[in-house]
């Protein structure tokens, strides 16, 4: 018996083994969102003008904190307030509810949305993987919290629903909480630990005039000339300038193929070249 456990200890660690030499250079690779948040850093601190992110996160808690009310308001003396979904559900009273559940979904995904594209400017700078994650998945978090957590207290401690009632509600909650919950996760979450590395690793030449490529009418800027989202405009449209002067004709956000291409191929365009290939 010992010895059977012993050989299987091995085999476990065998396996083990090799994943984790190989994790390091995976996690080396730095994540296309690292590089965008990486470079709309340096805009902020090449143009003097900082992203309001944290006006972003205010703005989001007091969606979620309206989203709450949309939910749950309880009857407040004799006002006859048309929020609370709930109230609505005992009282029956099923139009205003689906418009309260309506409401109260738009507020939690909009809040999340904020919270992401806040996250993704001024990523979070705990070292804690704990806090990194409650953090970068607050939306996640929020959403579970109030569309289920609060709905279910409020559900099972309600004594003038009847139990199918209860069971649908329950139910739709669920739902409604995949839903949510699915929009608001953050499915490229970032650290400030990772936008450092990339900072780090890539020389990144604001001045360079090869530096990167804007259109006329789009609002995000390029770093190769043959990315798919240029491939319809026409030579008079498309500007090849300096990072630098990109960021001060507004363009501040760099397009996704490109981060992504920037990354994954570890070539850049002019102005953004790793500094170990
Ligand atoms: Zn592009």
């Amino acid at each position: 018996m010992e010895e059977e456990k012993k050989v299987k200890a091995a085999k476990a660690e065998e396996k083990k083994a090799p994943a984790k030499k190989a994790a390091p250079a995976e996690t080396k690779k730095p994540s296309a969102a690292a590089l965008k948040a990486a470079l709309a850093q340096m805009e902020e601190q090449e143009t003097g003008k900082k992203k309001n992110t944290v006006l972003w996160r205010v703005l989001a808690f007091v969606m979620w904190a309206l989203a709450i009310v949309a939910m749950y308001l309880p009857q407040i003396g004799n006002l006859e307030l048309p929020f609370g979904a709930m109230r609505m559900l005992v009282l029956k009273n099923y139009t205003p509810m689906i418009i309260d559940i309506v409401v109260a979904v738009a507020l939690c995904i909009g809040a999340a949305l904020l919270w992401k594209k806040a996250n993704h400017i001024h990523p979070v700078k705990s070292h804690n993987k704990i806090v990194q994650f409650i953090w970068n998945q607050l939306g996640l978090i929020m959403a579970f919290l109030i569309f289920f957590v609060i709905g279910l207290v409020l559900i099972l401690k309600n004594d003038k629903l009847d139990a199918k009632t209860k069971k649908i509600a329950i139910a739709a909650l669920a739902a409604i909480t995949l839903l949510v919950g699915g929009v608001s996760a953050d499915y490229h979450p970032v650290t400030q630990d990772e936008v450092d590395k990339v900072t780090q690793e890539y020389n990144i030449d604001t001045q360079d005039p090869d530096g990167c490529y804007w259109t006329t009418y789009g609002r995000k800027y390029h770093l190769f000339d043959d990315c798919q989202a240029l491939s319809n405009t026409s030579a008079e449209n498309l500007h090849h300038t300096s990072l630098q002067e990109a960021w001060e004709a507004n363009r501040g956000e760099l397009c996704s193929f490109c981060a992504k291409r920037a990354t994954d191929n570890g070539v850049g365009g002019g102005a953004v070249t790793p500094a170990n290939p």
